[in-house]
């Protein structure tokens, strides 16, 4: 998120404001009176931890998604490996994992004892390619964890048949995922469950680490919430009934903190709003963006797509990223370098080629999107990368 100072300056030029990657306070600004009231509320309770704040997030975020069950933990990845877990992973049971995301969809692979397997993307979208899950099983898989990225879902569909044809159970990386959907069902719920990250900058962030399990399934529900606190249950679970207070499982912990539920559920308020904004602000960056030849790729935003993430496709994406740096203006690679590339896995190699992971790795770069942006922000943008492609070819 480093956004240097502007070295240069056109003669002449009007003053432009610097525009930032993310800002993670600005969000907070307008709903702060809502927070200071939630988180005022905590603290008169006097109870920081299992408290009723965590419970009645997960009942809102059932009513948002329609998951029969929601489990709140302290984060995304702590979601994933506990997911994994409650699903039934045995140590060296294979999952098989896009080369193309964040490294947690395939480190939480490994601390949940399993062995990540590698698969290539779609070009077009950047998730797991339904084809690709053929070239990554082996005898030793058992899970497919594809994880939907940036602004849309991958193909559950045709993943689901895939799996279905080789006995894998489908769990879903939905990190990204709130708000987003297909066929009217909400992304973590297309197979046995998924997760949600409530990290600052995404798209329903908190004042810190939170994230949540999704399901339908009442046994995986369970197993979650009994480990996410020791392996047993706890003043909190009431809505989780057949926990039992002695400890069955070697659970951690992995509660979600009260603060961050105060948070999130004055956040959930306007997050329908937040992410119309996000929408609006991304077809600027559709139409400011267009025709622009070294912009190979923009997203494309269907129904039930929420644009989390505005990703293009640059040609010279490195001297580009550094332009618009150079012009105050923020950018972040998400992802410098494919999975099966992260030296954390090298033992689990070798790795075979997945040319469209790495290839999306040389060419992708997130431009600014928030809900506090302003439009006249994406234009400066949009300006700035015209610019750049047309001093390149002059
Ligand atoms: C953010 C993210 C995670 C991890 O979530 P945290 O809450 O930061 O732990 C996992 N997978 C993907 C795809 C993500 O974007």
């Amino acid at each position: 998120m480093t956004v240097q100072r502007r070295v240069t300056a056109d003669p002449g030029e009007e003053i432009q404001r610097d525009v930032r990657f993310f800002a993670q306070n600005t969000t907070f600004e307008r709903l702060w009176p809502q927070i200071r009231t939630r988180v005022g509320e905590v603290f008169a309770n006097g109870k920081f931890s299992h408290g009723k704040q965590v419970a009645q997030l997960e009942q809102r975020l059932r009513e948002y998604t329609g998951a029969q069950y929601v489990v709140g933990v302290n984060s995304g990845t702590d979601a994933l490996v506990l997911l994994l877990r409650a699903a039934g992973l045995k140590a060296g049971d294979g999952v098989i994992v896009p080369a193309f995301s964040f490294v947690a969809t395939a480190s939480a692979v490994v601390l949940a004892g399993g062995v990540p397997q590698f698969a290539d993307i779609d070009p077009g979208d950047h998730t797991l390619a339904p084809e690709a899950i053929d070239a990554a099983v082996t005898p030793a898989s058992r899970f497919v964890l594809p994880a939907h990225l940036f602004t849309g879902m991958a193909d559950m569909t045709a993943i689901g048949e895939v799996a279905a044809r080789h006995g894998l159970v489908v769990l879903e990386d939905s990190a990204e995922g709130i708000g987003m959907s297909r066929l009217g069902v909400h992304a973590g719920l297309h197979g046995r469950g998924g997760v949600l990250s409530f990290f600052p900058s995404k798209t329903l962030g908190a004042l810190g680490d939170a994230g949540a399990v999704l399901t339908d399934d009442p046994d995986i529900a369970g197993r979650v919430a009994a480990l996410r606190h020791h392996g047993r249950g706890g003043r909190t679970l009431d809505h989780f009934p057949g926990i039992a207070t002695e400890s069955g499982l070697i659970g951690t912990n992995s509660k979600m903190d009260d603060i961050q539920a105060a948070v999130l559920l004055a956040k959930l308020t306007c997050l329908d709003d937040d992410i119309a904004r996000r929408r609006a602000l991304a077809l600027e960056y559709e139409t400011g963006l267009a025709g622009i030849q070294g912009i190979r790729r923009r997203p494309v935003l269907g129904p039930g797509d929420v644009c989390y993430v505005y990703l293009v496709e640059a040609d010279r994406r490195d001297e580009l990223a550094a332009y618009l740096a150079a012009a105050g203006i923020g950018t972040e690679v998400y992802y410098p370098i494919p999975l099966h590339r992260q030296p954390c896995f090298d033992s689990y190699g070798p790795h075979p080629e997945l040319p469209n992971a790495e290839q999306a790795c040389t060419r992708a770069l997130a431009l600014p999107l928030y809900p506090d942006l302003e439009a006249r922000d994406v234009h400066t943008v949009c300006a700035r990368i015209r610019r750049f492609y047309a001093e390149a070819s002059a």
